[in-house]
């Protein structure tokens, strides 16, 4: 063989176009490794656990209780003819300071003029309000974040899904009013946060 057609040959069989698919194909395989090994190094964000939260118990909670309320445990309580703050002592057998924030006190000012028994209660001096910073007025959304960032309230309502977003949430217990003709408040998962072993 020629010396000069050998040298020719190997000469091209270096060069790769830079629009040679094994070049870009290699290259983005070596992004994605990159990428893989990021995300394996990225600092994976734990779930916070509130400090009072670190024995099994809730160490803030006990009385006197504050007890946030929502819309519908206001209308029930109307329905059945129960004092709210009354109510709420005569379930715990402790002073109980009812809370209302911004954003539940905004659901009930936009449910109009049938709602302004409701609306009067909200407004009572006894109620301790809760001042929002936060964006939006969803109040069942509101209600989580307040409890599981500060876990020191009882949350009163009677609507199933709020409920079973709150029990997700360590240590807070739920009060509520049971059955259609049910005359008194009812707690559940007090005992639990108080250390009692779950049932
Ligand atoms: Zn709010």
């Amino acid at each position: 063989m020629p010396k000069s057609k050998f040298k020719k040959f190997a000469t091209v069989k270096k060069i790769i176009s830079p629009s040679d698919p094994r070049l870009s194909s290699a290259q983005e395989k070596l992004e994605r490794q990159k990428k893989r090994q990021a995300e394996r190094l990225a600092p994976v964000e734990a779930p916070k656990v509130q400090s009072t939260m670190f024995f099994s118990h809730n160490e803030a909670l006990g009385p006197p209780y504050r007890i946030i309320v929502d819309t519908n445990f206001i209308n029930h309580s109307i329905q059945r003819k129960l004092d709210l703050v009354q109510s709420m002592m005569d379930c715990l057998l402790a002073k109980c300071t009812p809370c209302i924030s911004d954003c539940v006190l905004a659901e009930l000012e936009k449910l109009g003029p049938k709602y302004r028994i409701a609306l009067r209660i909200a407004k009572d001096p006894r109620f301790e309000r809760i001042h929002c910073m936060h964006k939006g007025t969803y109040a069942d959304d509101c209600i989580c974040n307040i409890v599981a960032k500060d876990p020191v309230y009882i949350v009163a309502t009677n609507d199933r899904d709020l409920k079973r977003r709150l029990r997700k949430i360590p240590g807070v217990p739920i009060m509520y009013i049971g059955g259609r003709t049910a005359r008194r408040y009812n707690i559940e998962r007090l005992p639990e946060a108080l250390g009692a072993p779950r049932t």
